[in-house]
């Protein structure tokens, strides 16, 4: 199968080009060409199906033509380590939590997927990378988990002084070797201007191997297709709705994309924060997007959805076609509390900020469709959040052992005036 531009369909090319690539030479966004029916495919895996040969026996059949099997298992079993849990809080309310890998949040199936493809087809041209990217958080943790010590590959991750969370700013700083942090004395859009400019660069682009991570890439979109599946495997039930907390929406759109290949999905819920640009698309039928609001889900602050293109070129620019796939829904911030205390006081069980919105717009659909089974994905674990958790639970929640480790590690960052300049001078000096 190859993947076509979102703004034109002739500008075709194969998986490894659109991995590599990230971004399409027209600016638009790879996806794929045609949607295969992997119907019965769906029906052989069974509840007690592993995620790792879920994942696999997809991948093969989406992309059997272009990766061997050897490669497809070789890529799976690099990148999937860990894999998706379920936690069943009532009958027809359970939660997918997809925070078990190396940074704790549901970003690790795309980047650790994304990671071990590149280092694969590197490693088969004699080519290195250099990726550039940008994080208020949550993506550059993962990105830097998921590629310490690839092969061929080095990676500079620019980030806002003082304005991530300080497990966050660890996950970032204290891994060394092929992973650099650079401290941007400015704010995350200084850091996003400044990778933007170094991709427009000619002098940068002719002398250095600049590649992306970021989550419009195709390589991280695909994988989290795969825990959909697995995920609707653990229920029967015919009436079957995901909750996903939604900012930019890679992760719904993975879900519509199992749902396109014949996953038996009723409806996704887009649950999202004050930022609601999808959700208020829905209803009115005009999509306006916007600076974005903060709040405390705040890996969702945005306001102009980069994914929203891929669907719109699915649903041809239809709303009906949305409305009949997506449902949305938007939970303030003061509603996110009060469903984490909920869900503890209840469940003994601890949610995220960006799980809550997802929990809440599940009790709202259940409300009004009893017999429906809701299942949450949880984006990330508690502990990444402490400071909301502890806020709404009145206690701090129990912080896993990797990451207990990382608060003691020492930081290491090299700290940068907020110039494009600046950090041209310092790529061409560390990596040529
Ligand atoms: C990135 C992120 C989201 C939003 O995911 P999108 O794919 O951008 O919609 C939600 N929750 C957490 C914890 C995240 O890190």
């Amino acid at each position: 199968m190859n993947f076509i531009s979102t703004r034109n369909p002739d500008l075709s090319v194969d998986f490894q080009t659109a991995l590599l690539q990230g971004l399409a030479s027209d600016g638009g966004l790879f996806c794929p060409e045609k949607f295969p029916d992997l119907t019965q495919l769906f029906k052989s895996f069974t509840k007690s199906t592993p995620f790792n040969s879920i994942s696999e026996e997809t991948l093969s059949s989406l992309l059997g033509d272009t990766l061997s099997k050897d490669t497809v298992n070789t890529l799976i079993s690099r990148a999937f380590f860990f894999a998706p849990r379920i936690t069943q809080l009532e009958n027809n309310l359970s939660i997918l939590e997809l925070f078990h890998g190396p940074s704790h949040a549901f970003k690790d199936f795309g980047a650790c997927f994304l990671a071990s493809a590149m280092e694969n087809f590197l490693g088969n041209t004699n080519k290195k990378a250099l990726i550039l990217t940008a994080t208020s958080g949550d993506t550059g943790s993962a990105v830097a988990q998921a590629f310490y010590k690839k092969n061929n590959i080095n990676v500079v991750i620019l980030y806002p002084s003082g304005r991530v969370s300080p497990l966050q700013e660890k996950q970032l700083t204290t891994l060394g070797e092929n992973i650099t942090a650079l401290e941007i004395k400015g704010s995350f859009d200084d850091c996003q201007r400044m990778v933007k400019e170094a991709f427009l660069d000619d002098e940068l682009t002719a002398k250095l191997p600049l590649s992306s991570a970021n989550s419009i890439n195709l390589g991280r979109l695909i994988p989290q297709s795969f825990y959909y599946i697995w995920g609707r495997k653990q229920s029967d039930n015919a009436n079957f709705v995901f909750s996903v907390p939604s900012g930019n929406f890679g992760n719904l759109t993975a879900g519509i994309y199992a749902k396109t290949w014949g996953l038996p999905v009723t409806k996704f819920i887009a649950a999202t924060n004050a930022n609601d640009i999808v959700p208020e698309y829905l209803t009115s039928g005009i999509y306006a997007p916007r600076s974005s609001r903060l709040t405390l889900s705040n890996a969702m602050d945005v306001g102009a959805p980069s994914n929203y293109e891929r669907l719109n070129h699915l649903f041809n620019n239809d709303v009906n076609k949305f409305r009949m796939n997506i449902i949305g829904e938007t939970v303030s911030d003061k509603e996110t509390l009060s469903a984490m205390k909920e869900v503890f006081t209840r469940f003994n069980y601890e949610l995220c900020p960006h799980t809550a919105v997802g929990y809440l717009s599940a009790r709202r659909h259940l409300c009004k469709e009893p017999d429906s089974h809701v299942m949450v994905l949880s984006t990330a674990h508690p502990a990444k959040f402490l400071e909301v958790v502890e806020q709404a639970i009145g206690k701090t929640p129990i912080i896993p052992e990797n990451l207990l480790v990382l608060l003691s590690k020492q930081k290491k960052s090299t700290i940068m005036d907020p110039s494009s300049t600046k950090l041209k001078e310092y790529l061409l000096y560390h990596f040529i």
